[in-house]
């Protein structure tokens, strides 16, 4: 596959969607989240990734916890009620997209 720089404006909000969604799943913490996105075909950096939790938490989407892992801290992320509500809206507006983007492939 062509390697393509990807717009970041554009793909911002899926980030902190699949963010959300994980954090609704179980725990998560930047490494683990930097290494799902890459699978996922975003190739995000910590000095990327951490302002974007800074402000999911700002936001009240994401809480978070330090924890001494291997004498390193690590913060912990989860998510809070007003994320997962967010992530609820979120999806019914992401259904309405997809059946948008899609509606003409199935024929
Ligand atoms: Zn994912």
């Amino acid at each position: 596959m062509e390697k393509r720089k990807l717009d970041k404006d554009l793909y911002n909000g899926f980030i902190k969607l699949h963010i959300l969604y994980h954090a609704a799943k179980g725990k998560i913490f930047g490494l683990w989240i930097i290494t799902e996105l890459r699978r996922h075909g975003y190739d995000l950096s910590p000095g990327t990734l951490y302002p974007i939790l800074h402000r999911m938490e700002g936001k009240g989407y994401l809480k978070s916890k330090k924890k001494i892992v291997k004498g390193k801290i690590r913060r912990i992320y989860s998510i809070t009620p007003l994320g997962n509500s967010t992530l609820s809206d979120a999806k019914n507006k992401i259904k309405e997209l997809f059946g948008e983007l899609f509606e003409h492939d199935e024929k």
